[in-house]
């Protein structure tokens, strides 16, 4: 059977209000669609979690800084659907851009501080796009609980202080990063590598894990990150836009290791942005 589909806010909220009558727990999994084995982790997760699923797709145009990132994503509804269809998913919200935009939107949700620099650096006014559908997709389907990848490491951390900063009584499931077999992180984007660059590709976490064995034997970071830098460059990205410590609680700077840190990277490869990142230790 398909799964029910909501384009328009107001049949959702009823259909979420009547699962609360029956004490139903509420999980959302928030996606931009074209969906793969990492997004399906969430759906997992969420299953096991909550007594009800909603998986939204999204295409947030507030969230890319470049206009033909919009145009080449990847559309996939149907096929999406199809991949959903095992997981006893309850509902679909795919809302029309005027549900989410109306017209006249003039509102802006922007986190400080764990915002700054990484993707916030290079990608001006995505992390504000991010926080602004976050917060209406919670407000629109009363998420008790919500699941987002540690892929996107600052976005998650970005959404839990907006979550705490705004009372949103939403609950945050931070779930791990899903790799392909030779752990490239599974990404919408990846879709868009060529051949060879895919093959390639695989060096950025080859990268990051070596420089993170090289931090935790002994070696300054100065020097781990750049020979991880070189040997990214080396394998055929064009360019690496940040690769950096940061502290894991306030994903400030860091150049300490006692305590729970992350290396995290962005880096294009045949004009494909690609993003990791791994917990040291
Ligand atoms: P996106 O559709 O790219 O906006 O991603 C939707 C959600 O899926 C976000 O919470 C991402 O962090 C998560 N996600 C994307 N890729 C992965 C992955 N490889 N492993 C785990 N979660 C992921």
């Amino acid at each position: 059977m398909d799964i029910a589909t909501f384009r328009r806010v107001a049949p959702m909220r009823l259909q979420v209000s009547q699962w609360k009558a029956n004490g139903h727990i509420v999980g959302v999994v928030p996606t931009m669609g074209a969906l793969h084995d990492g997004h399906l982790s969430l759906v997992r997760a969420a299953r096991e979690n909550a007594d009800r699923v909603i998986v939204t797709i999204f295409v947030n145009p507030k969230q890319f800084n470049n206009a033909d990132d919009l145009t080449n994503y990847p559309r996939t509804e149907e096929s999406d659907k199809k991949k959903l269809a095992p997981f006893g998913v309850d509902a679909i919200y795919a809302p029309a851009a005027t549900e989410i935009y109306p017209e006249g939107f003039s509102t802006n949700i922007s986190v400080a501080n764990v915002s700054d620099g990484l993707c916030g650096a290079h990608r001006p006014g995505h992390f504000d796009g991010v926080a602004t559908v976050v917060t209406k997709l919670l407000l629109q389907t009363g998420a008790d609980v919500v699941f987002f990848g540690e892929k996107d490491f600052q976005q998650l951390k970005i959404v839990k202080r907006l979550v705490r900063d705004l009372d949103i009584p939403t609950r945050i499931f931070g779930c791990p990063t899903v790799r392909d077999k030779d752990n490239l992180a599974m990404s919408s984007r990846n879709s868009q590598l060529s051949a060879r660059d895919r093959a390639a590709a695989p060096a950025l976490y080859q990268a990051i894990s070596a420089a993170r064995d090289k931090i935790l034997s002994g070696q300054t970071i100065e020097s781990a990150l750049q020979k991880a830098r070189s040997d990214i460059l080396a394998a055929g990205f064009a360019d690496v836009e940040y690769l950096e410590l940061r502290d894991e609680a306030d994903l400030q700077p860091t150049n300490q290791v006692d305590k729970p840190a992350r290396l995290l990277v962005a880096a294009t490869i045949g004009g494909v942005r690609l993003i990791d990142n791994i917990q040291v230790p």
